[in-house]
């Protein structure tokens, strides 16, 4: 027997008419480095949003299924494509402004854009790669930055305000089936080439309401979202398409990203939440302890993208700034678990515990345990595998071109579809996720695996310690042996010696787990999205460009 509802699809037109109507008065605020940041209304935003997509499919062509791509930081323009392009019923691709230039070049021919929308200031980075970009038809710039460059280029050349400029500000959304493409966006790729997750209408619905729920980030009109986590990087975690359902404004860094105009924005446009991946708020942290500022507004800040240390959860819980730690993967839409501690443990000793977790599953999002020979493994908080998951907004399948078959590599998703995410963990009874580890960086001595997170944490809680990094390097007795890489605070006296001492304090870390080698370095590489690149570490040592001590 069929149901009796209603079958409307699930499509980003209908947040982006219900944020600009219900939601008009709520503000996209993007910081610009002078005295006055620039405002604009979720009603405007809609407004320009109709008359982008006027101007891209009447001046510039663009079509069903067209992938148009934005090279971006975090603004109003990047919010009106945003809704835009998938609302006219083409794809937006999202390029990740951090990557090498030949991942770029890679990545926009594999998804064959036709238009890319730039920010002024980011034009040196594509200007130079057009020649080999044959796909691309269009460039539009938006904002402040020299044109020059792109004089002679293969594209035409357009500017975001002209091209908008008298285009009606509304558009007959159409109807669309809610399973097509509306968003694409590649992996950081580690190893091997980018692969592409092809966001659909109907995932980015249902992960933006899970977004909204208070057991996630639970945000409403009342609040403001400092958005630091990159609108290339996993949709922004779902921010732009979640708040425009609730009304939260949002608080757009541009291309400022530093710790002191990030403090500066907190000071001063006083939002309650922020996102970001832990390098960033590490970042803040030294910032604000060398120069205090009022960061009173912010209550809630959502972390994830890599394994939130405990000593920075513990400072900015002094700050008044809760951490919530969370897991998502590119794979994952992002949003696959959300650590708030069950109701039982809130104002015990187990609280803290609970928050370092990476949280519990959503309903949304099905998870199981996979042992080294494809063995289930029971949710017991004790037995660790690779974690499987499913569910309507996890990736089912890699994006192989228009016409071709999509990509479901063996050592990505199992045989009855679900996807491997390359992450090593527990789970316990009541479904609170603990990653020990990626698959790839677990270090394996002896027949016994070492958590290289577990260790950087440890060490991470050492006052004189800025940053570490743990990594496995080869070892004739033991197959792999940890390798310490430290950041040391300026003016530390620690050595290698008090550091070990200190990991092997309290029974912290077991003491065959202990590091032998060790080596100071002057920062922690990081990858484009801002995470540990552990491979350029194992790299450097394999180099012999690292000056190891053994302890
Ligand atoms: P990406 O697709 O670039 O966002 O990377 C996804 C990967 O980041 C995951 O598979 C995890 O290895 C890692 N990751 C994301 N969030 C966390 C977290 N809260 N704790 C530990 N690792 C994380």
């Amino acid at each position: 027997m069929l149901s009796t509802m209603q079958d409307v699809p699930l499509l980003i037109s209908r947040i982006l008419t219900h944020g600009s109507r219900v939601h008009g008065e709520s503000q996209v605020t993007t910081w610009t480095g002078e005295a006055e940041p620039h405002r604009r209304s979720f009603a405007e935003v809609g407004d320009r949003a109709a008359q982008l997509a006027h101007a891209l499919r009447d001046d510039l062509g663009v079509r069903d299924d067209d992938r148009v791509a934005t090279l971006m930081w975090n603004n109003a323009e990047h919010t009106e494509a945003y809704f835009a392009i998938p609302s006219m019923g083409a794809v937006l691709h999202t390029l990740n402004l951090r990557l090498p230039a030949e991942q770029l070049v890679w990545i926009v021919n594999h998804a064959a854009d036709g238009v890319v929308i730039v920010n002024g200031s980011l034009i040196p980075m594509i200007a130079p790669l057009l020649g080999k970009l044959p796909t691309v038809r269009h460039i539009v710039v938006s904002g402040p930055g020299d044109r020059a460059p792109l004089e002679g280029a293969t594209a035409a050349v357009h500017e975001y305000e002209d091209l908008i400029a008298g285009k009606p500000t509304t558009y007959d959304w159409p109807e669309l089936d809610e399973r097509r493409a509306a968003a694409m966006c590649y992996t950081s790729g580690t190893t091997g080439d980018p692969k592409g997750v092809v966001y659909s209408h109907r995932s980015i619905y249902l992960h933006s309401m899970q977004v909204n729920m208070a057991q996630s980030m639970g945000l409403t009109d009342q609040d403001t979202s400092l958005v630091v986590v990159p609108q290339f990087h996993v949709n922004a975690w779902g921010l732009p398409h979640a708040t425009f359902m609730t009304g939260v404004n949002l608080l757009m860094p541009d291309r400022f990203l530093q710790p002191a105009p990030l403090a500066e924005m907190i000071e001063k446009e006083r939002p309650s939440h922020a996102a970001a991946v832990p390098t960033i708020w590490q970042g803040l942290l030294g910032e604000l302890t060398a120069r205090p500022r009022d960061v009173s507004s912010l209550t809630q800040v959502t972390i994830g993208g890599s394994a939130c240390p405990p000593s920075l959860m513990a400072a900015f819980d002094k700050l008044g700034m809760r951490v919530c730690h969370a897991w998502g993967m590119t794979e994952t839409s992002p949003l696959g678990t959300v650590s708030r501690p069950p109701a039982h443990v809130v104002g015990t000793e187990q609280e803290f515990a609970y928050r370092l977790t990476q949280g519990r599953f959503p309903a949304g999002v099905e998870a199981r345990l996979t042992g080294p020979g494809g063995e289930r493994l029971p949710w017991d908080g004790e037995s660790a595998g690779e974690l499987e998951v499913r569910g309507p907004w996890i990736a089912g399948a890699y994006y192989n071109g228009p016409d071709a078959e999509p990509l479901r590599p063996a050592d990505k998703f199992s045989e009855d579809g679900w996807l491997k995410t390359g992450d090593v963990g527990i789970i316990s009874a009541d479904g609170f996720l603990t990653l020990t580890d990626r698959a790839k960086d677990v270090i394996k001595s002896g027949g016994e695996w070492i958590s290289s997170v577990e260790l950087e944490n440890a060490l991470m809680s050492h006052p004189d310690v800025a940053e570490a990094a743990v990594v496995a390097v080869p070892d004739d007795k033991w197959g792999e042996r940890p390798l310490a890489t430290v950041v040391l605070r300026e003016g530390s006296a620690a050595t290698f010696e008090t550091l070990r001492t200190f990991l092997a304090e309290e029974g912290k870390i077991a003491k065959w787990q202990l590091p032998e080698r060790w080596t100071v370095i002057e920062s922690v590489p990081k990858t484009s999205v801002g995470k540990f690149d552990k491979k350029v570490l194992r790299r450097r040592y394999a180099d012999g460009q690292l000056d190891v001590t053994n302890l």
